[in-house]
């Protein structure tokens, strides 16, 4: 499986496709910046990967 990722525009954070693909939006996790990731910004070809291979990216 293909770990995808996606980096905050402002400050360089990366941040993990499936956890946006659950939350759908959050804020950056770094460290005082406010942008807004959204799933939707991730290439439409990283989000179907996601969508379709959801179930391999169960964390125990
Ligand atoms: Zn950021």
């Amino acid at each position: 499986m293909r770990i995808i990722t996606h980096s905050c525009p402002d400050c360089g954070t990366i941040v993990a496709g499936n956890i946006l693909e659950r939350r759908r939006t959050m804020k950056c996790p770094g460290l005082d910046c406010e942008a807004v990731l959204r799933f939707a910004d991730l290439d439409s070809d990283d989000q179907t990967y996601i969508t379709e291979n959801q179930e391999k990216y169960t964390l125990d």
